[in-house]
């Protein structure tokens, strides 16, 4: 028979919120919380965080990754009685696809910063050993029984899947995230932004929601009268069919895929649902860059205004706005244009 071993004081447990806490936290914190941990979040992006993370970081690092450095001293220094710091290390969560390397890296990077606790490790690969294995490991460094811990992961799959439901029915991603950091039940925001344009904005999570490094990018796009889409809103359906890229290549990073996929739905079936897309990418990101040639051929074929912002720690509020303004612009006119053209065309066949 399995013993139990809950001691009467709380691990601590700190999870900097950067890279994939805009993606997995949901699972992340019911996963933990079930373990009987307590949870310490870091504190959202800011100016010195970035700072931090730049001087850890070396040159050529995007800056998703600096951030995460930042965060994790962030935590370090506020909180000394920590006892881990939770970095998983992602690989591939399907059989067909990795996560990019600096993920796969990240436990190893982040062990070697100074004055950071032991590292509370959690190794998604499914190409080599199921999760719930992980989740497994996971409590027995936390003390917990295998029925435990296998408890706890199922738990944390019913609510994560929970809130990917909550997300397709429109819940923008920063507020479900906010309900969650609060254990608040999943509600829609009373006032949805309405406008006359929808956008898809593209991207990894952290760029697109982390707002202080993207200087709040989609206030802006409200402020413009636009509607804003990701990809966490669209039917899972999108992503269940494999891309092929052409007939002897396939993508192969996990979530180039996902975008890839999106893109592919709004190039097809949904051309009429959205007015533009824009892609916020990372400089020296090595996944998106290469995607995003792909993306862009696509959109000129089928005439679907498209901008890529490409950010770093430098990107300033003033040339943000510009560019903004002038795609919104644009894509405004293009959308009177096709109304008028569309009008015209059944004016003529009703005579
Ligand atoms: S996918 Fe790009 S932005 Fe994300 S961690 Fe890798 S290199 Fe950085």
């Amino acid at each position: 028979m399995e013993t139990s071993d809950y001691s009467t004081k709380k691990k601590k447990v700190g999870i900097p919120r950067a890279l994939h806490f805009y993606r997995y936290f949901p699972f992340w914190k019911k996963l933990l919380e079930e373990l009987d941990v307590e949870l310490i979040l870091s504190p959202p992006t800011n100016k010195k965080i970035v700072e931090e993370g730049v001087t850890h970081g070396f040159g050529e690092l995007c800056i998703p990754v600096k951030i995460y450095y930042g965060q994790v001293l962030k935590l370090v220094q506020d909180h000394p009685d920590l006892d881990y710091i939770f970095v998983p290390r992602y690989v591939a969560e399907v059989k067909e696809a990795y996560f990019c390397p600096k993920f796969i890296s990240l436990p190893d990077i982040i062990k070697i910063l100074p004055e950071v606790p032991k590292i509370l490790n959690f190794e998604v690969n499914v190409k080599e050993f199921p999760i719930a294995t992980s989740a497994i490991e996971l409590g027995k460094e936390l003390g917990r029984t295998q029925n435990q811990s296998l408890n706890a992961y199922r738990e944390a799959q019913k609510y994560f899947d929970e809130y990917h439901k909550f997300l397709r029915e429109g819940a923008p991603v920063n507020h479900a995230l906010r309900l969650v950091e609060r254990n608040r039940p999943f509600t829609l925001p009373k006032k949805k932004h309405k406008g006359d344009l929808k956008f898809l904005l593209l991207g990894h999570g952290y760029n697109i929601f982390d707002t202080f490094i993207n200087l709040d990018f989609q206030k802006k796009l409200h402020d413009q009268g636009v509607e804003v889409l990701t990809i966490e809103n669209l039917p899972e359906s999108i992503f269940k069919v494999p891309v092929i890229i052409n007939k002897r290549l396939r993508n192969y990073w996990r979530h180039e895929e996902e975008i890839l996929a999106a893109i592919r739905y709004f190039l097809t079936k949904g051309r009429d649902e959205i007015d533009g897309v824009i892609f916020l990418i990372s400089f020296a990101c090595g996944p998106d860059s290469l995607i995003s040639e792909l993306i862009m051929r696509d959109m000129k074929v089928v005439g679907l205004p498209f901008l890529e912002i490409t950010m770093d720690e430098h990107s300033g509020e003033a040339g943000m706005i510009t560019r903004i303004e002038a795609f919104v612009e644009m894509a405004r006119r293009k959308k009177k244009k096709l109304e008028l053209d569309s009008k015209k065309t059944s004016a003529v066949k009703t005579l």
